[in-house]
């Protein structure tokens, strides 16, 4: 059960993904109960950062209406592997700093769990990793270890309240995509806090998120859009996103 205002913030984003399809060489259907999942289980394993793999369902291809709808000028067929085919499935495979994060614990490399996970064996397609109370635009590290990425690496960027040990941290450049925070009610001013922070809202950790970003890249760089579907195959909003033309 995804909530109401989880909703709301994935019909934001998926706007943004459609006004800004051009900037992107390919797309990737995620559907909006695995990200839920995704996001509970960043807050679950604070203050680490968790590497999540996941996995496409090959029998499920991306709806040709929607790729076609947000196909940009600059796509680019064939870019990584499972291109085309929805995210079916997560599982958080480590946990832990920006750098330790990104190395697999010997279970995963060997084959421990191939008999688990079907022909692929210990390899996922893609990866997403969290930055707890930090944008998501990737690191050095980020990006050497997309380099032995199949299909495209993501980064789910969260932030939230209290921060505990993890102060909000903003220092970097790069291109940023949130979860319709525009959207998001202002709280009422307190004389006790600086600046008010939007609530988009409240997750079952009890955390009160203020942002949600989400990027994924391919290991050579290029930008690819994700589109967050119902369970139908549709993005969140697509209604009102696509007027029909006849
Ligand atoms: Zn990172």
């Amino acid at each position: 059960m995804v909530e109401t205002w989880l909703v709301d913030a994935m019909r934001s984003y998926n706007a943004e993904s459609y006004s800004m399809r051009h900037a992107y060489a390919a797309q990737l259907h995620l559907p909006g109960p695995v990200f839920r999942e995704l996001v509970v289980w960043a807050l679950q394993s604070l203050p680490d950062e968790i590497l999540v793999g996941l996995d496409v369902d090959p029998n499920r291809k991306h709806i040709d209406k929607v790729e076609s709808a947000f196909e940009g000028q600059e796509h680019v067929s064939n870019l990584f592997g499972g291109q085309g085919y929805v995210i079916k499935e997560a599982h958080v495979v480590n946990r832990g700093d920006s750098y330790s994060v990104h190395h697999l614990p010997e279970e995963w490399t060997d084959d421990l769990f191939s008999g688990q996970r079907g022909s692929r064996a210990g390899r996922f397609t893609h990866w997403l990793h969290t930055h707890p109370n930090a944008p998501a635009i990737p690191s050095g590290a980020d990006t050497d270890a997309a380099q032995e990425t199949t299909g495209v690496d993501m980064i789910l960027g969260l932030r939230f309240s209290p921060e505990g040990p993890l102060p909000w941290f903003d220092d970097v450049d790069g291109t940023r995509r949130s979860l319709g925070t525009e959207h998001a009610p202002k709280t009422k001013r307190s004389w006790f806090s600086r600046k008010e922070l939007p609530v988009l809202g409240i997750a079952p950790t009890g955390h009160s998120i203020h942002d949600i970003q989400l990027i994924a890249f391919h290991k050579t760089g290029l930008g690819v859009n994700v589109l967050l579907i119902d369970e139908s195959g549709y993005p969140y909003g697509w209604d009102e996103l696509i007027q029909p033309t006849s």
